[in-house]
């Protein structure tokens, strides 16, 4: 069923300090206003009412939930009580630090009806952790995925590639670190620097240099893969780009694009291309690629990226980029003279000696 997300921005609410890279103001574009009862339950009742077909999901977003006083924990979810008892609310979601998790307040957030607690994790490295001023170390993330998972609840994990003194080693370690906590889903934040922030100050003084926009969409390609192959959906990745995030003077530096993951996907797609085109049997001429309709963008790259390295690099004319319902989005085929050859990009691509040397 298709979910509609009725987002509440606590921006730095419960947080104990300002993380080095933060600013949820500017990232969300809220204007840090706590929501009144009333405004929680007119926004939910506006929003099942223009979605009256997907089921609807609460979320507060944005600060540490679980670092709140109680009361304010209170007046944020017992307006919900009502909504989720009569089915106008289906499920509620929170993000909090893992510091800020224990077994008494992991029951405490499922018996008021949360079904999904996300976790700012951001590096399992504990040099990260401290030059990133988190104020926890690796061992927190253990802890508050245990309480949660106990608890019955949903947990979705975020990571933050890039942050000082992190490299694409230790990215990757910090994945298959998660990885092996067995989270229901992933986010991916390649670490972007955002005016006004601590991080602003390294980056200004030369301390600290972000990853370039090609090598940030190079290391969450593996990690994407990575996160396929183990089963973990990853449900974004790229900070959202929001109208206020997107001013000019906002982002002073970093792997930000619009369409972050996009970028991301083409180049899974075209090192299948590539792969499927160099090993397969397909004859001589044009070829057509066939994939998901849901994938046709990615394959050909944006501003047909895609094309013009198969032919600029492999001398490869494409004729033609169809959708086809029968293939999954991970398929690709490839067809010329005759001759068709299906790949798939979780099966048939392999990064797990990739070595990520630009950062
Ligand atoms: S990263 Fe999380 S804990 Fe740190 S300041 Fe931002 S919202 Fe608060």
């Amino acid at each position: 069923m298709k979910r509609c997300i009725v987002p509440f921005f606590i921006a730095h609410r419960g947080c104990p300090h300002r993380c080095v890279f933060c600013d949820q103001l500017k990232i969300s574009g809220s204007k840090n206003q706590f929501p009144a009862i009333s405004e929680i339950i007119d926004t939910v009742i506006a929003y099942r009412k223009s979605s009256r077909f997907a089921a609807v999901e609460v979320a507060f977003f944005g600060g540490s939930f679980t670092a709140l006083p109680v009361e304010e924990q209170e007046q944020l979810l017992l307006p919900l009580q009502p909504l989720i008892a009569d089915g106008r609310v289906d499920s509620v979601r929170v993000s909090t630090r893992p510091d800020a998790v224990n077994a008494l307040n992991a029951a405490y957030l499922k018996g008021m009806g949360v079904s999904t607690v996300e976790l700012g994790v951001q590096s399992m490295s504990d040099e990260v952790l401290l030059l990133a001023g988190r104020g926890h170390n690796s061992q927190s993330v253990h802890e508050a995925v245990s309480f949660l998972k106990d608890a019955g609840i949903t947990v979705g994990l975020q990571l933050m590639p890039g942050l000082p003194g992190d490299t694409p080693a230790r990215s990757l370690d910090s994945l298959q670190t998660v990885l092996g906590m067995r989270p229901d889903f992933l986010r991916i934040y390649p670490t972007i620097v955002i005016a006004g922030t601590p991080l602003e100050n390294l980056y200004n003084s030369g301390s600290f240099r972000p990853m370039t926009l090609a090598g940030a969409v190079d290391l969450c390609k593996v990690m994407l893969h990575r996160a396929l192959r183990s089963g973990v959906p990853v449900i974004r990745i790229g900070v959202q780009p929001t109208a206020e995030l997107q001013y000019p003077g906002v982002i002073i530096a970093g792997p930000f694009h619009p369409a972050f993951r996009q970028l991301v996907e083409g180049e899974l797609c075209f090192d299948l291309l590539v792969k499927l085109t160099t090993t397969s049997v397909c004859g001589e001429g044009p070829l057509t690629i066939n994939c998901s309709p849901f994938r046709v963008s990615d394959v050909v790259g944006q501003r047909k990226v895609n094309m013009h390295r198969l032919s600029s690099r492999y001398g490869i004319t494409v004729a033609a980029v169809r959708g086809d319902e029968k293939l999954s989005p991970s398929e690709l085929c490839i067809a010329s003279g005759g001759v068709e050859c299906t790949a798939n990009i979780i099966r048939d691509l392999d990064y797990s000696r990739e070595v990520i040397t630009h950062v």
